[in-house]
């Protein structure tokens, strides 16, 4: 299980889709949220879009491994997708905002946090303003936020600086690739047997 975080606009979606493409074996945790679609935007791909009440009949009902809310939406990830993928042994990658990261971490002490930072405040401001996707008070929220954000990231486990998108994805496809090596993860006994079977 990874979890991603990062300010608005420093590229996760971007970085993830590439991930997806190239790393085997992994599912996108679509997320639910009260915010309105974005041009482009598919329900049931970037995010299932509900209504606020149909959200908090969500909450009420169990449904979100976690939520919050950002900027005056809510957005939460959906606990049943993640407890299947949990029993099938799947990785999963999650984009969640800092709270939604300590939620989980709190819930799944296995989770792998990585944390994506813009190269400055300033880049950041600019692909804000560069995505034209929300209005200029939503932008200035949304960098206000970034500033608070950014001092969480001593909670993760991992840092990639996203100052060019292909070394991102390469630092990224690495991080996991880490992940899924580590010994503690793996069903070492199979390994031994397999590695001495027929052994002289
Ligand atoms: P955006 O509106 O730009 O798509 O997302 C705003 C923020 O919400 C981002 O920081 C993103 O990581 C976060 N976010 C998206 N989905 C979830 C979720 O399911 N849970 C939480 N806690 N944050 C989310």
């Amino acid at each position: 299980m990874f979890v991603l975080s990062g300010p608005s606009g420093a590229g996760k979606n971007t970085l993830l889709n590439a991930v997806l493409e190239r790393v085997p074996e992994v599912d996108y945790s679509v997320s639910a949220t009260t915010r309105p679609s974005r041009p482009g935007e598919i329900h049931g791909r970037n995010y299932f879009f509900l209504s606020p009440e149909r959200f908090r009949q969500g909450v009420e009902a169990g449904e979100f491994l976690e939520w919050t809310e950002f900027c005056g939406h809510y957005y939460g990830t959906p606990r049943r997708f993640i407890d299947e993928r949990l029993a099938e042994g799947k990785s999963v990658i999650m984009d969640v905002d800092i709270q939604g990261a300590a939620q989980i971490k709190r819930q799944l002490p296995q989770v792998v946090s990585v944390f994506l930072l813009p190269p400055s405040m300033a880049v950041l401001h600019q692909r804000l303003l560069a995505r034209a996707t929300e209005g200029a008070e939503a932008i200035r929220r949304r960098l206000n936020k970034a500033l608070l954000e950014v001092k969480a990231l001593t909670d993760y486990d991992y840092v990639v600086v996203n100052e060019d998108l292909d070394l991102a994805v390469e630092r990224m496809k690495a991080i996991i690739s880490a992940e899924r090596h580590r010994v503690g993860r793996m069903d070492c006994q199979r390994i031994i047997d397999q590695v001495t079977r027929g052994n002289v």
